[in-house]
């Protein structure tokens, strides 16, 4: 290609026009995902293995290794035994779909109980295998009830699934009595830690009251956990762990057309380049830089929640993590408003909330201009 290519200019410059579609998190403006922008070492890493196939990693042993090595990261900030291993998947959904995938071929069994929070993931997961989801109602703290699960668990339970950072409001079922009641009645416990697998390790360095959740707790069978959420990877990169590796025989298949022979998990072909992606912020940032993230994103959510306080709204609950929702009425006028103003934010219907998520790239300064405009918009729709 040279620069008379016009054909090549002309494209480049259709998607440079599309893009400007977009709402971008530079911007500061989205406070409604739970995703944020990739660390710049993210994305050096993730162009570097564009071509690399980890379905196929006979061919990429390079790739394979760093594959390896992002899974023991992630094994060591999770506690996990050393009979455990992991699978790198495409995300919160893929790790929830292949954990209960897992726990089915273990038992046998075709029941799941969720928590009325689990993400909606769990529903594409009954719709697609034959599973049948018990919904489990939510304390007054919006957490597992406890006492509701004791008496459904059934001798055809084939998991019980935890939430660590529920995507509604950040809040943490009670995973120590879960993984108790779980080892029990011999149920396997999947806890999906799709969000809060890299916050809560930190909150618990800094002192804030949170359960434990991982693999120190003996019935946790398998943990989800996203590094393109708060691990500041690119999408998409997810991890599914299990305690023991020799679970993974169970989801695993011959493939005669690759050079390994066989394949574990969903996927076939994927790409080497976000799991570099994420290889490359975890030897960059380290335990202790992901603990200043998440120290700054409470510190951004504190002072956000003040201001809320401020300007007279009130909460659904104090925040667990970085998350914060805000009960109001009139939520559609509210969200649509908000967005011809160009920020964007997620509601929350079954709550009448509206949820802010402070992700990394929002700082004080962006806080201080949102809140002006949630306040007047709030003011003229009414309900301040
Ligand atoms: C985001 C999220 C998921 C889904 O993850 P994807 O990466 O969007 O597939 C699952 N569970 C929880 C708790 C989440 O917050």
């Amino acid at each position: 290609m040279t620069t008379k290519d016009t054909k090549y200019l002309s494209i480049l410059d259709e998607l440079i026009e599309k893009q400007k579609g977009d709402y971008s998190f530079q911007s500061g403006k989205i406070l409604g995902s739970m995703c944020t922008q990739a660390h710049p070492i993210a994305k050096k890493a993730y162009t570097m293995f564009l071509e690399t196939n980890l379905g196929d990693p006979d061919l990429f042993p390079g790739t394979k290794e760093i594959e390896e090595k992002v899974i023991a990261f992630q094994k060591d900030l999770m506690h996990a035994p050393s009979s455990s291993d992991g699978l790198v998947v495409s995300g919160g959904t893929e790790g929830n779909i292949t954990a209960i995938w897992l726990a089915t071929q273990l038992t046998g069994k075709n029941e799941i109980m969720i928590p009325e929070s689990a993400h909606f993931s769990f529903q594409k997961i009954a719709s697609m295998m034959k599973v049948k989801l018990t919904p489990i109602s939510l304390t007054q703290d919006f957490v597992i009830n406890l006492k509701e699960l004791e008496k459904k668990i059934s001798p055809d339970t084939a998991a019980v699934v935890g939430i660590a950072g529920s995507t509604e409001l950040g809040t943490i079922d009670p995973i120590p009595q879960l993984a108790q009641l779980c080892e029990k009645r011999d149920v396997f416990l999947h806890v999906d830690a799709a969000f809060g697998g890299f916050i809560i390790p930190f909150l618990k360095e800094m002192g804030y009251d949170v359960p434990s959740f991982d693999f120190s707790l003996s019935g946790v069978s398998s943990i989800s956990l996203d590094a393109h959420k708060m691990g500041y990877a690119a999408i998409p990169m997810g991890t599914l762990l299990v305690r023991e590796g020799k679970w993974l025989d169970r989801i695993t298949v011959k493939s005669l057309c690759t050079s390994t022979y066989h394949q574990t998990g969903l996927l076939g072909t994927r790409s080497g380049g976000p799991v570099a992606a994420s290889y490359a912020v975890f030897k960059y940032l380290g335990k202790t830089g992901y603990q200043k993230v998440v120290r700054q994103c409470m510190d951004v959510t504190m002072y956000t929640v003040e201001q809320i306080k401020e300007i007279g709204l009130p909460l659904i609950q104090d925040p667990v993590m970085n998350v914060i929702a805000i009960r109001l009425e009139h939520l559609d006028d509210i969200v649509n408003g908000l967005a011809e103003e160009g920020w964007k934010v997620n509601k929350i219907e079954r709550l009448s909330a509206l949820r802010l998520v402070l992700m990394p790239q929002i700082k004080k300064k962006t806080i201080d201009e949102f809140i002006p405009v949630l306040k007047k918009i709030c003011q003229q729709v009414g309900v301040l």
